[in-house]
């Protein structure tokens, strides 16, 4: 998705006119791309309009930017998709919350239930599981196992049969002990569709949870719009998580359940494991799916705050056929040359995901500090590439450097070896998408002589 939505941008700065007719092509190769990643039509042409609507060419004198609004205008209306606006009710630490987890068998509710207590528990929470899903032999096995595994406290019974008498004893018991995040699992079949419905609305009377939070899985497309809407009739849904994002999920799933239930996605489980998930954060994953992480946005940000004759050539383009280490260490002298730092790293391709720490805070102070982290690592590969060879620089497979050589440049650098690795993962990393861009960019060069 993300990848034939950044192209569609692409293709649109690529054009030396900016014109209703660009546009338009930009529009409707992005709704394409949408659509085939199972994003409701009538979103898709709601979103369509928005912009069109925004991006008035009759008011747009020449002066204007038009390029700039319109991949703003974009921006913003793939942000409304996902985020409906209102704020999800969110838990305080020291205080009780009860939180229920809703969502069909297998969407992976059980495994998030853990994932989001140990999150917490991390921070310093006391959280607290309590089974609620009697329907499902092994239900209350497999919660004690990831609880014990967490050593996060729960409650469940092989014996009782009634979810709701389970439930509100549970969150009764860990009200008593303190906790201040009782999370409820559920169960997510039954014989009759309708009868799990009615279970829920009773399991969220009885318990009165503050929030209720609907799971699904990232792969089920469109599926997920009629899914998340009748989960929301019997229960105030007020926040998604969606999971397996590690696999093939398309991405306009969680789109449709946003829509269906108007709460925001608030955590994205990338896997199995209880740390494989991730707080979700909107505008980062937009400007990751509009690749904005690329090099055209990395190119406004140089042209804005670099003037012209110091802008570094190298930086312009991905000019060279193979990304050398000498390349990497030019542009990390380059990085380091600009500012703000924060703005540049955070455009060039990849750096935003590994260097940055994937933080949300959005606390200036948490800012400097990943901006001084991301100098500092900066600064420590190069001090490593000042010990390495003119023919190291320029070798264009590094990888196969063997391990004594390694050492020596640890040395040699005075940096630990662990350093020297990483450099070279990072190398790897940055050569890999070097080898894109230029993929990407003789596509464009092909595609712009058919047209
Ligand atoms: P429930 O029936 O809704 O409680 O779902 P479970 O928590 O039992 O999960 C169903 C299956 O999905 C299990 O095999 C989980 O390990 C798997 N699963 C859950 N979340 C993720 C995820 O984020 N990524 C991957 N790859 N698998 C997941
Ligand atoms: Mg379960």
């Amino acid at each position: 998705l993300g990848g034939s939505i950044s192209r569609a941008l692409q293709q649109m700065s690529n054009a030396t006119i900016i014109d209703e007719k660009v546009l338009s092509d930009c529009l409707n190769e992005i709704s394409r791309a949408l659509l085939q990643a199972d994003v409701q039509f009538e979103m898709v042409r709601d979103m369509q309009s928005n912009i069109e609507r925004i991006v008035n060419f009759d008011d747009l004198a020449d002066g204007h930017d038009k390029r700039r609004i319109i991949q703003q205008a974009i921006f913003n209306e793939l942000c409304k998709m996902l985020d409906p606006g209102e704020p999800s009710f969110t838990p305080k630490k020291g205080k009780t919350s009860v939180i229920m987890f809703v969502g069909l068998q297998g969407s992976g509710k059980t495994t998030t239930c853990t994932k989001y207590a140990y999150y917490h528990q991390n921070k310093g929470w006391k959280p607290a599981l309590v089974c609620a899903d009697t329907f499902r032999a092994g239900a209350f096995d497999q919660l004690k196992q990831n609880a014990t595994k967490a050593k996060i406290p729960f409650y469940g019974s092989y014996t009782e049969s009634d979810p709701v008498k389970i439930a509100a004893e549970g969150v009764e018991r860990f009200k008593n002990e303190n906790c201040d995040l009782i999370i409820v699992d559920t169960s997510g079949s039954h014989k009759q569709e309708a009868a799990l419905f009615e279970e829920m609305r009773q399991v969220s009377e009885a318990t009165k949870p503050d929030l209720v939070i609907f799971v699904m899985d990232g792969s089920i497309g469109q599926a997920a719009f009629d899914q998340a809407q009748a989960f929301k009739q019997s229960v105030a849904v007020g926040a998604v998580i969606v999971t397996k994002m590690d696999g093939h999920a398309k991405g306009g799933g969680d789109l449709c359940a946003v829509a269906a239930t108007k709460s925001p996605v608030i955590f994205i489980g990338t896997g199995e494991h209880m740390d494989e998930f991730e707080v979700f954060d909107v505008k980062p994953f937009v400007s990751r799916l509009l690749g904005m992480g690329d090099w055209s946005g990395f190119m406004d940000n140089i042209h804005e705050d670099v003037p012209t004759d110091q802008q570094p050539e190298l930086l312009q383009k991905p000019a060279e056929d193979t990304f050398t280490p000498r390349l990497m260490y030019e542009q990390f002298q380059n990085i380091l040359k600009m500012s703000p730092l924060d703005q540049v790293l955070s455009t060039l391709p990849g750096f935003s995901a590994e260097l940055m720490p994937r933080g949300h805070e959005k606390e200036s102070q948490a800012k400097i500090k990943h901006e001084k982290e991301s100098q500092a690592k900066i600064k420590r590969y190069m001090t490593i590439m000042d010990s390495m060879t003119n023919a190291e620089l320029d070798s264009t497979n590094p990888k196969l450097m063997n391990e004594a050589r390694i050492r020596q440049i640890a040395r040699d650098s005075g940096q630990h070896v662990r350093d020297v690795m990483d450099m070279f993962e990072e190398y790897n990393r940055l050569a890999k998408i070097w080898s894109t861009m230029k993929r990407l960019e003789i596509n464009a060069q092909q595609l712009s002589k058919f047209h």
